[in-house]
């Protein structure tokens, strides 16, 4: 089977850590077309709009989206804000494209474990949030300020269909994992979590073949810094999801390393994804050869698993990674005493001799 995939690089070292991830895919040897286009600071540049509309049309044609990052201070101050990377960018990207579940792997690699600021075997962790992107609290309306501005308010909605669509994808994912989900919630207070925790409790029997627990977002909060190993799947809504992701991320030590996806309804049986590290476009080491690539060579990985279904494939770039930097090879931001300090294209090289190897 062949696959399409659009590239848009971006911004700062977007350009850079996303030219390493191509690299490590054609490494593979998988039939893949790529076509590049500009996105966010480089949209606007290039077209005056940082979603284009050759771009958007060009993530509709495709299978799967990789991006780089985007931003920067030439961007910080356009007028209107809409203008702007992010706002005019990222978002409208997500909403367009009905990317309503946003997965974020974190797993300790063994290489790095001292990177952890948790105490070594407390770190060891290889789990998966599967968050709720496009509804929740950050989305919900009303919202506003009355009373001269000195009373404000959210409204956190969600619909049964918003959270059965989500709840079978964290399902499914699980299915391809260690078959173990933990649902958070805040059912205690929560009428929406008590909507969540019905909704789970339904579709579980669907999927028998995964264990299901449920546990409050504050217990969950504490439980990742106690035992972050007990978790495979962690199924939640925006805000909790939100917070959680970045909590486990940090146990695995450093930004440079983190890998996201953001995936829609399944067309003719293949997940639409757009994939990217979950870090920014660096502008204070943008061009200089020292980002690190592994969040964007990782990020490609969960697009082989997820939308190529090549679990296989996957696999093989986390092994070519594990054993680069067994070899003690890092980019900066990873070096530690008794390494080679390497650059992003020579971290590239070095995944793709692995894969070969
Ligand atoms: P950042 O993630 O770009 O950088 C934070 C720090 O981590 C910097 O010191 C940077 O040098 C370092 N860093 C980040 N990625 C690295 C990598 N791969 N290798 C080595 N070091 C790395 O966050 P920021 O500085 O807050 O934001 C910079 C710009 O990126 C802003 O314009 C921001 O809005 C944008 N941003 C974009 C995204 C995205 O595209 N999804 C996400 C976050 C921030």
């Amino acid at each position: 089977m062949s696959f399409k995939v659009a590239v848009l690089p971006g911004d700062g070292i977007g350009p850079e850590v996303t030219a390493e991830a191509v690299k490590v895919l054609k490494a593979t040897g998988l039939s893949i077309e790529f076509e590049e286009a500009p996105f966010g600071g480089a949209g606007y540049d290039d077209c005056g709009e940082p979603l284009p509309t050759k771009t958007l049309d060009l993530c509709k044609a495709s299978d799967a989206i990789l991006l780089g990052a985007v931003g920067g201070p030439k961007w910080d101050n356009l007028e209107p804000i809409t203008k702007r990377p992010e706002i005019g960018g990222l978002l409208p990207i997500r909403r367009e494209l009905n990317l309503y579940a946003n997965l974020r792997p974190a797993k300790t690699l063994k290489p790095l474990i001292h990177a952890s600021p948790l105490k070594e075997g407390r770190s060891m962790m290889d789990l998966i949030v599967v968050r709720e992107l496009t509804g929740g609290i950050y989305f919900g309306e009303p919202r506003g300020r009355r009373d001269n501005g000195d009373t404000a308010y959210d409204t956190c909605l969600y619909t049964r269909a918003e959270v059965d669509r989500i709840t079978r994808r964290g399902f499914e994912i699980a299915l391809q994992r260690g078959r173990k989900l933990c649902a958070v919630d805040k059912s205690n207070v929560l009428e929406t979590s008590r909507l969540w925790r019905e909704v789970v409790t339904e579709i579980a029997t669907e999927f028998p073949q995964v264990s299901t627990s449920f546990m409050l977002i504050d217990n969950c909060a504490m439980q990742l810094i106690r035992d972050p190993g007990q978790f495979d799947v962690i199924l939640t809504e925006n805000m909790f999801g939100d917070i959680l992701s970045d909590e486990a991320s940090m146990i695995t030590g450093s930004l440079g390393l983190l890998p996201s996806a953001s995936i829609s309804d399944p067309k003719n049986g293949v997940v639409f994804g757009l994939y990217e590290p979950v870090h920014g476009s660096a502008p204070d080491i943008a061009g200089q050869g020292r980002a690190n690539p592994l969040a964007a060579i990782l990020s490609a990985a969960m697009m082989l698993q997820y939308t190529f279904n090549d679990t296989e494939s996957a696999l093989r770039i986390e092994n070519a990674v594990e054993a680069a930097l067994n070899q003690k090879l890092r980019t900066a931001d990873i070096f530690e005493k008794g390494t080679e300090i390497i650059t992003t294209s020579e971290m590239g090289d070095a995944i793709v001799r692995e894969l070969m190897a």
